[in-house]
């Protein structure tokens, strides 16, 4: 079966099932975004409510899901309101929590409810975590190429971090494309830019953000949440594989997180992305407070190209850091 999800989870349970985990939002993303938007709008979705739902229901609709998880905290509350429009459509839905106050044995519960409801042994989950994590240090490697050698670009990182949610529903296939991706990249001369940057917030729905600043001489050589997705602790147990994951807790996980790897890849600056309608755009005030190196805060909206406002923006952020 094709399981959709809304975001990360422990995407183990799935694979040790034997069906295919689907991230929609990277099906969204990557399809026809403006279409998958105008859809739900069409069904009812309002103007003033986050793309990214709206092109998650579209995707569940059209793209021969069988069910769906919803990850109903931790993420986005309005999960839940998704959720009862695909119920409504006849699409089988299944939630998942990761408990606000991280704790281990509400977190431990709901991934034994996610094994029960896939009949799947909690050993085989464990079997394919270690399969995964040989991909996943794969990926280490990856990110090291990015920030130590210089040689991948910020929207490669990006491509590959994001796409680790779901290995694009074939591990196998992605870690031959990995290894073959490293390899190459390793040969390469290193990027020489002005500025190293970091990307902090969910996914952009921008599609020429990192090309830009290519041009102007930047590399975003920290993609923070992808990274998150793609769960670089390495933790030996499961449990706390998805306890250390910082995205669906607070925004002081993710600070600490956050300033570590500034010093770490000695970032100049860093641009913190929301989404338009967006709760996590409150959470603005407390890394501009608690981060001590240049912000800048930028808005997505619609699936597209930059407009030409906040390239504006970014230039004038660029002569700011230059001066
Ligand atoms: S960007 Fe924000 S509002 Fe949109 S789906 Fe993600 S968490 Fe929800």
């Amino acid at each position: 079966m094709k399981i959709g999800f809304t975001t990360s989870f422990p995407v183990e349970v799935v694979i040790a099932a034997g069906h295919t985990p689907i991230d929609m939002n990277n099906i969204f993303v990557t399809g026809n975004a403006a279409d998958f938007v105008e859809q739900a709008e069409f069904d009812g979705y309002p103007r003033n409510i986050c793309s990214w739902i709206k092109g998650m229901y579209s995707v569940a609709l059209s793209s021969g899901i069988d069910a769906v998880i919803g990850v109903v905290e931790g993420d986005c509350s309005n999960t839940h309101s998704l959720m009862s429009t695909l119920v409504d459509k006849n699409i089988e839905v299944i939630s998942f929590s990761f408990p606000h106050n991280k704790d281990r044995k509400k977190l431990a519960a709901e991934i034994e409810k996610l094994e029960q409801y896939f009949k799947v042994e909690h050993s085989k989950v464990l079997e394919v975590k270690v399969r995964l994590d040989k991909i996943r240090k794969k990926l280490i490697r990856l990110d090291e190429l990015t920030f130590k050698d210089n040689k991948v670009t910020g929207l490669e990182n990006h491509l590959w971090l994001v796409n680790s949610s779901d290995f694009n529903g074939n591990p196998d296939d992605f870690e031959i494309r990995l290894d073959k991706f490293i390899l190459e990249a390793g040969e390469r001369k290193s990027i020489n830019s002005d500025f190293r940057f970091g990307f902090l917030g969910v996914p952009p729905i921008i599609t020429d953000l990192y090309d830009f600043l290519l041009e102007y001489n930047v590399n975003v050589v920290f993609n923070e949440i992808q990274r998150q997705f793609s769960m670089p602790y390495l933790e030996n147990d499961i449990v706390d594989q998805y306890l250390h994951y910082t995205y669906p807790y607070t925004i002081f996980d993710r600070l600490k997180d956050i300033r570590d790897e500034i010093e770490n890849r000695k970032l100049d600056a860093v641009i913190s992305y929301s989404q338009s309608f967006c709760h996590r755009q409150i959470d603005n005030i407390l890394i501009k407070k608690y981060i001590d190196i240049p912000v800048l805060t930028i808005e997505g909206d619609q699936p597209g190209e930059l407009d030409a406002r906040t390239k504006l923006r970014i230039e004038s952020f660029l002569d700011m850091l230059k001066y």
